[in-house]
């Protein structure tokens, strides 16, 4: 990828104690173009996130693109999957981008993804997700979906501890439980850990509730399933309510309180925090989308969640998502790396050209992310699009990857 140029110029973004962000006016900002599809898509997207930032400021900003090495190419250069100087990048410019990764077979590492998260301590997995119009959505009224899902990245069945059926380690547990613990497991079974802390689920619930105070949204949801598995989803829930009612107790206000105190009326200026059973919330994120803003959940939830959701207005291959942490922010396209179209210049750059736009929010250059949301939009309903809306769309122009940036573009003069 060409980033020319880039490297002398930038200044580093720098983290406020107040966990706020300086962002000087020529951001060092990391880029991993990644595999597969990810240069093409890579190359697409920076081209508008450069001439949103141009458009936006007049030329007086600029990002200067930092391209560090992860995935395939980082293999082939340099003999490892993810270097330690991509770590060091991403931990001194604070903010990166990237595209899909392959997952090394037999590499010795489960996931290039999970690794970039455990490493950095990328907590808290956003995945906004809202209607745009022109995208075919298999639901009657698509534009009901504003919903930003907050799913916890380190903790839960994800957690990576298991054991198969038979092995020593699984036996071993099976015994240690029935001798020490009462409890029963079928001999044979194979065994995985579930562990949730208060720790985690709150710094998660957090970072969910000052989103929910900065954007100006309505209601925080935490989404378990605490009426089966009482002390782990169970007590999600309940360090979320202990937490909105210790940190943020002039902000917000529980849903019982609102009825038992307010007579069910929100009291103006406090962002409602609510809890929902996982599977009744796949029934409302259906049936009553607009009662739902920022959805707080653990990691396996919030993986079925925000998928199903997506699906929901149709843009599965256009959502946008980041894994933030308390010190580094990584914006990245969510689907994979498309192996057959890698080179083909065919493929949908949204997903990754809306990271972006949440990368920029996310740097306080909302005028950025507002210009390319309003462009992309606008290029989708007037309909140009690449190859997968195209065959879903009558009478839409399909238009290769690089084609699609160029219209978005247009649409910003
Ligand atoms: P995938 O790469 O997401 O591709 C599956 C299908 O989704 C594609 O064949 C294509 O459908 C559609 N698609 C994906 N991205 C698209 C785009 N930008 N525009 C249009 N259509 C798109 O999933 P996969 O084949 O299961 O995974 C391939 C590799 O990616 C694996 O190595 C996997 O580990 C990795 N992966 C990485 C990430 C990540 O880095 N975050 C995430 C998921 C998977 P059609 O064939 O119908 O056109």
């Amino acid at each position: 990828m060409s980033t020319e140029g880039s490297t002398q110029k930038g200044q580093l973004i720098t983290l406020n104690d107040d966990g706020t962000l300086t962002v000087p006016d020529n951001p060092m900002v990391v880029v991993i173009e990644g595999d597969g599809i990810g240069p093409d898509i890579s190359r697409a997207a920076v081209k508008v996130f450069d001439s949103a930032v141009a458009k936006a400021y007049g030329g007086q900003r600029k990002v200067q693109w930092q391209e560090a090495l992860a995935g395939e190419k980082a293999f082939a250069e340099t003999g490892q999957w993810l270097p330690e100087e991509t770590l060091q990048n991403l931990r001194q410019c604070i903010v990166g981008i990237k595209g899909p990764l392959t997952t090394p077979v037999g590499g010795g590492i489960r996931s290039l993804n999970v690794t970039l998260r455990q490493v950095l301590d990328l907590y808290a997995c956003v995945r906004p997700v809202r209607y745009y119009k022109g995208v075919p959505a298999p639901v009657r009224f698509p534009e009901k979906v504003d919903m930003v899902v907050f799913r916890e990245n380190t903790e839960d069945v994800y957690a990576g501890i298991e054991w198969p059926a038979n092995s020593p380690e699984a036996n071993q547990l099976v015994s240690y439980i029935g001798e020490h613990l009462n409890r029963e497991i079928r001999p044979g079974s194979a065994i995985g850990i579930k562990p949730m802390s208060r720790f985690a689920s709150q710094r998660l619930v957090r970072r969910a509730i000052r989103y929910a105070l900065d954007q100006g949204y309505q209601n925080v949801t935490l989404v378990h399933k605490g009426n089966i598995m009482k002390y782990t989803e169970g007590a999600f829930r309940q360090w979320g309510y202990e937490l909105a009612a210790e940190e943020f107790a002039e902000q917000t206000i529980s849903e019982a309180d609102v009825y038992e105190k307010h007579g069910g009326k929100q009291p103006q200026g406090r962002v409602v925090i609510k809890d929902r059973i996982a599977d009744m919330m796949f029934q409302q994120a259906l049936l009553r989308p607009d009662e739902y803003d920022v959805l707080a959940m653990p990691n396996l939830n919030g993986d079925y969640l925000s998928d199903a959701l997506a699906a929901q207005v149709g843009g599965l291959g256009m959502a946008p998502g980041a894994n933030i942490g308390d010190e580094v922010a990584v914006f990245e396209a969510t689907h994979g790396t498309a192996p057959k179209y890698a080179g083909q210049d065919k493929v949908n750059p949204s997903s990754l050209i809306l990271s972006g736009a949440m990368m920029f929010d996310y740097m306080g250059w909302q005028e950025v992310g507002d210009l390319i949301r309003t462009a992309l939009e606008a290029t989708v309903s007037a309909g140009t699009v690449t190859y997968d809306l195209a065959r879903q769309m009558d009478g839409a122009e399909e238009v290769k990857c690089s084609e699609f940036a160029q219209a978005i573009v247009e649409r910003m003069a």
